[in-house]
């Protein structure tokens, strides 16, 4: 079923599978699937001048500016066909990203419709950030197998699959790991003031967190939207 411009947010710690679930939810209801992380990794590839900008940020492991991060979302979201909804991944980082988000459709006479926040203990992330590959082309994320062994190209679009730079390093992870539990909190805490925020247990296997995930779209757009389970 599609929801026509229904305006979410999927967040949660590196690992949590917010790409993984978006990617599902995104195709099952017609929305465009929105990730800051694959946009900047676009602009690297392409050497654009935003790359060149950003590319020290992001081997680091460090957060881009807000400015430069707000900048480069409002013109995503300003090339979108009117009424197409889409689902926000990676965004807010920041609860000024969320203020000046909130700004922003406030202006365009909009709103957010739902975050769903992803848990996943700490401890569970490293190891699924350490065994994570990515399509170099479409960004569509796998996990590895034990050893690190994986195939060679993606079965959606015939691209290269590759470990992501900032997932290679375990002092990395640690540092975007310490950087989401230090901004978060605020994060969580302005949209549940806001009455828009559902928490999913994110630890069971993908098709289960996905299920779980709809449960909660389903309840809030009754009427608009329903799944077969
Ligand atoms: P995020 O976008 O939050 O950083 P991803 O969706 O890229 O997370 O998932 C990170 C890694 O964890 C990927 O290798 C993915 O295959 C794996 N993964 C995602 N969801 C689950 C899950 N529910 N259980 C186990 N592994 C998962
Ligand atoms: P992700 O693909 O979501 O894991 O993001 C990868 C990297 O992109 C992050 O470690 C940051 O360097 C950068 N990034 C992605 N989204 C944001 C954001 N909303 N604010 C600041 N930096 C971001």
């Amino acid at each position: 079923m599609t929801a026509d411009g229904l305006q979410l947010i999927v967040m949660g710690p590196p690992g949590s599978g917010k790409g993984t679930q978006s990617v599902a939810l995104a195709t099952d209801i017609g929305a465009m699937h929105i990730s800051t992380g694959d946009l900047f990794r676009y602009h690297e590839r392409s050497a654009t001048s935003l790359g060149d900008q950003i590319q020290d940020f992001m081997k680091k492991g460090d957060l881009v500016p807000d400015d430069i991060t707000i900048a480069m979302l409002k013109d995503k979201i300003e090339s979108l066909p009117d009424s197409m909804g889409y689902i926000l991944d990676g965004f807010p980082r920041t609860l000024n990203q969320a203020i000046s988000f909130d700004k922003m459709l406030t202006a365009g006479n909009s709103k957010l419709d739902l975050v769903i926040c992803i848990d996943v203990p700490e401890r569970q992330l490293e190891n699924r950030l350490l065994r994570r590959i990515v399509c170099a082309e479409c960004s569509l994320v796998y996990g590895s197998h034990v050893g690190g062994e994986y195939d060679e190209y993606c079965k959606n679009c015939g691209g290269k699959l590759q470990k992501r730079v900032d997932d290679s390093d375990k002092e990395v992870i640690g540092h975007r790991l310490k950087k989401y539990m230090d901004l978060s909190l605020p994060i969580i805490d302005h949209y549940q003031a806001h009455g828009i925020l559902h928490r999913i247990d994110g630890t069971g296997p993908v098709i289960e967190v996905t299920t779980a995930i709809k449960r909660v779209l389903a309840s809030t757009f009754k009427g608009t939207l329903s799944f077969n389970y």
